[in-house]
């Protein structure tokens, strides 16, 4: 048992245990730093894998019928790192960002104690963290925190279909005991994240039940649209139920217009005598832009530059209307700058999540004692992860100012990749240009074609999907060399009419997707440069294409 014993932490707090801890800590953060270079996006070269590679791995692997050693162990954990994805200043692909020392200091705290945030009993580090986030993320968007309340959960697609949950149930609450009726109808923009999707899949509605938004020519979801598919719904019998407002859309980074989507369920709850429509959200990438809510533009105390305000001040005259929304979620994961899995969802009437819960009959082991009194039997989750204590470690560790740099800083080098493309590449043409913020969604275009037209819907079909052919192609060989320059791509950013049929044609663009915090505007041309070099590359290839 001994033996046992040394694989894990002291039970006493000697020192010899943890300087074994300690240096095997070492070992991994020095094998990791060995495998750094700032003007690669892997830690050493790509891993090729051959077409059987997970099925090799099936085949090879069992557990040991000995432990191995924690020194092997290790080892094995440095080999993983061989070839993995790192997010230097080169790293433009979507938001995948790299774990701050705080969100893994926090991670690493609940590690450590692991406690189970299912019961303050067992998990009392992040229950408190919890709250404790709760709070302060409530207070940022301007939700009354005396009524608000909210959770960590499994990513943004959790809170989407926590949303969801809770909207249902607070128009049919006996639906929990005998099901959702099969009128019930979901809303969002074409250019909502598939959450909902899955969503209203797995609640029973029906993927027929979701109604997709027309976007506007800024991305954002046409309110007029969103007026005339509830009024259809509701005058065939439908009943909405559930208005998802993207602000932040993960390709193009649109904003809808909470305050507008308001409006219309408001006006038609009265005109149709029709109970309270529930309004999410989906702030998970782009709620950290509420970060600006009380930063004063005026005198603009941590100097941006002007550009740079004109553009944060874009992005807040939507984002100061979050509060609007039943519910809310913070993927700190993504602009919070924390390891996986931290996303909290908030709910501004903090009294509904009583709708969700199981009685203290179907949670015999846990639950309200005298001696515990935050339970969480409303989540969907039984046992929790302590999220929060890495999402409290980050919030502390930056402040207000620390996100409003780094968030100020994605839009600054995105203002600058804007200007070097037209510069320099003016066949490639920025499709969101009206939407600044982390990303920039680009196209390339053969002679005499343009975003312009495009958008304004003068292409034919035919066209248009030449158009998204060569962007295919352009991906591909840019993908290739995604250890040097790591972007992203879409196959749909948003969509345009045909002039020659009816239908609504995806367009595919590539995405400059600033994420790291080591990207800044001296870094661009480089990043240009190699753009460049690929375009050459892809018109090389195809004799038909050329400018
Ligand atoms: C990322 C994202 C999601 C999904 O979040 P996960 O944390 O990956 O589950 C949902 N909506 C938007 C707008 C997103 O950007």
């Amino acid at each position: 048992m001994k033996q046992i014993q040394q694989l894990f932490q002291s039970e006493d707090g000697n020192i010899e245990q943890r300087e074994n801890f300690l240096s095997l800590l070492e070992k991994i953060v020095t094998s990791l730093d060995n495998l750094k270079n700032p003007q690669k996006t892997t830690l050493g070269p790509m891993k090729e894998r051959s077409a059987n590679f997970y099925q090799e791995l099936m085949q090879d692997n069992q557990v040991p019928t000995s432990g191995v050693g924690l020194d092997q162990v290790v080892d094995d954990l440095t080999q993983l790192m061989q070839g993995h994805p790192y997010h230097t200043r080169n790293f433009v692909t979507n938001v995948l960002p790299m774990a701050s020392i705080p969100g893994v200091l926090g991670q690493f705290t609940n590690a450590l104690l692991n406690g189970n945030n299912l019961w303050d009993v067992y998990g009392p580090a992040a229950a408190e963290c919890e709250v404790k986030v709760v709070a302060m993320m409530s207070k940022l968007v301007g939700y009354d925190f005396t009524q608000s309340f909210g959770y960590t959960t499994w990513g943004g697609q959790g809170a989407v279909f926590s949303g969801l949950r809770l909207a249902i149930a607070k128009q049919f609450p006996q639906a929990k005991e005998e099901g959702v009726p099969n009128n019930l109808y979901c809303f969002a923009s074409e250019n909502a994240h598939y959450s909902l999707l899955k969503s209203i899949e797995a609640v029973g509605i029906g993927s027929k039940h979701l109604i997709r938004v027309k976007a506007g020519k800024d991305h954002s979801m046409d309110v007029q649209d969103l007026q005339a598919r509830m009024t259809e719904v509701i005058e065939n019998g439908g009943i909405p139920v559930y208005v998802v407002a993207t602000t932040g859309a993960t390709d193009q980074f649109g904003i809808d217009d909470v305050q507008a989507i308001k409006e219309v369920t408001t006006n038609l709850e009265k005109k149709y005598d029709l109970q309270s429509i529930h309004i999410h959200a989906d702030s998970a990438l782009g709620g950290f832009y509420a970060f600006f809510n009380d930063y004063d533009f005026k005198k603009n105390p941590l100097h941006f530059e002007e550009d740079v305000l004109q553009g944060l001040l874009q992005i807040h005259e939507r984002m100061q209307h979050l509060a609007i929304a039943d519910s809310l979620c913070f993927d700190f994961q993504k602009l919070g700058q924390t390891p996986y899995l931290t996303s909290l969802f908030l709910i501004k009437e903090g009294k509904n999540l009583r709708l969700l819960d199981i009685d203290d009959f179907d949670t015999p082991y846990v639950g309200n004692r005298g001696y515990g009194s935050y339970h969480t039997g409303y989540t969907l989750e039984c046992s929790r992860m302590g999220s929060s204590i890495a999402i409290y470690a980050a919030l502390q560790a930056f402040g207000k100012e620390g996100y409003q740099q780094i968030l100020a800083n994605y839009v600054r080098v995105n203002l600058a990749f804007r200007k070097q493309l037209a510069e320099k590449l003016p066949m490639i043409q920025v499709v969101n240009e009206a939407n600044i913020g982390p990303v920039t969604a680009y196209r390339l275009y053969p002679k005499d074609f343009n975003w312009a037209s495009e958008q304004a819907g003068s292409y034919t079909q035919v066209q248009l999907e030449y158009i998204n052919a060569i962007n295919a192609s352009l991906f591909e060989i840019l993908g290739e060399g995604r250890d040097e320059v790591f972007f992203g791509d879409t196959t749909r950013v948003c969509t345009v009419s045909a002039s020659d049929t009816k239908q609504q044609i995806p367009v595919a663009a590539a995405k400059f997707f600033s994420i790291s915090p080591y990207t800044e505007t001296e870094h661009i041309s480089d990043i240009v440069h190699f753009l460049k070099q690929k375009v050459k590359v892809l018109e090389a290839s195809q004799i038909e294409y050329s400018h």
